[in-house]
């Protein structure tokens, strides 16, 4: 587990700046939601969190580490994304063992870490199917899976409800709060939706045309005029 420092981050696209001096403390085992409209540079913080964007200015601390040189894998994050991303030939088994077989797990330690993700999340008795037989809340199971069998430092989910209907999603939600404390692992969730901020976030980072307009719990800034 870790604690995350964003310090002084900005992000430039030519000229144009979308990210300016972001700035902020994550601590250990806590559930950051970053929120915003559509446009107002989420998903680039997120990507530059995990090393698939360039940092302009500014450094991302891991740990102790700084971590602004390194590449993705060598980060200790897992990601969720909105559309899933699995993979399509592979069976959900394959799917979650996937990113432990590159880097060269042992077969036991990968069988093992998929059976307990499988258990934790509930989807062992679909493991051989592959994803086109599954449903969106199944789907989304799995990204998360996958993602829980790297035992990364940090989870970082890139609006991963927003292809699900309205029902699941508040279902989802619940489900993600709960696995999130059960493992403690240290998260920043980015949503444009701000009841599923309010629900998820021990504190939420409100983002407005790239900067950082509140960072507090949802009573801190429910409670502010
Ligand atoms: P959000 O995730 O909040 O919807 P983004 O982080 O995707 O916002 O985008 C923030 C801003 O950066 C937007 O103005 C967007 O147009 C711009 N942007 C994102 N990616 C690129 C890119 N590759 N090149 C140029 N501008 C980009
Ligand atoms: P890699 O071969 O490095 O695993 P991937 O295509 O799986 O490449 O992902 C690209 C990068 O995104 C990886 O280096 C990895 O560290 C990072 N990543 C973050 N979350 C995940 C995830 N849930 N599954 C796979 N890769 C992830």
């Amino acid at each position: 587990m870790a604690s995350i420092t964003l310090e002084n981050l900005t992000k430039s696209y030519g000229d144009t700046e979308v990210l300016h001096h972001v700035h902020g403390q994550i601590e250990d085992g806590e559930f950051i939601v970053v929120v915003g409209p559509s446009g107002c540079g989420k998903s680039t913080l997120l990507r530059m969190i995990a090393g698939l964007e360039t940092i302009t200015g500014g450094q991302v601390h891991i740990g102790d580490r700084v971590v602004n040189d390194l590449e993705p894998a060598q980060r200790d994050i897992a990601m969720v994304f909105q559309n899933y991303a699995l993979y399509p030939h592979m069976t959900v088994r394959e799917n979650m063992a996937y990113g432990l077989k590159i880097r060269k797990f042992s077969k036991a330690e990968i069988e093992a870490r998929v059976r307990e993700a499988a258990e934790i999340l509930e989807i062992g008795d679909y493991l051989d199917r592959k994803p086109r037989q599954l449903s969106g809340g199944q789907r989304q199971r799995v990204a998360m899976g996958r993602a829980i069998v790297r035992h990364p430092k940090v989870f970082l989910f890139d609006e991963p409800l927003s292809n699900l209907d309205a029902k699941l999603r508040v279902q989802m939600r619940l489900e993600i709060r709960k696995l999130q404390k059960r493992l403690g692992v240290t998260s920043i969730y980015v949503t444009h939706d701000q009841v599923e901020a309010m629900t998820l976030g021990d504190r939420l980072m409100v983002l407005n045309k790239g900067y950082v307009e509140q960072f507090g719990s949802p009573i801190e800034l429910y409670s502010r005029p």
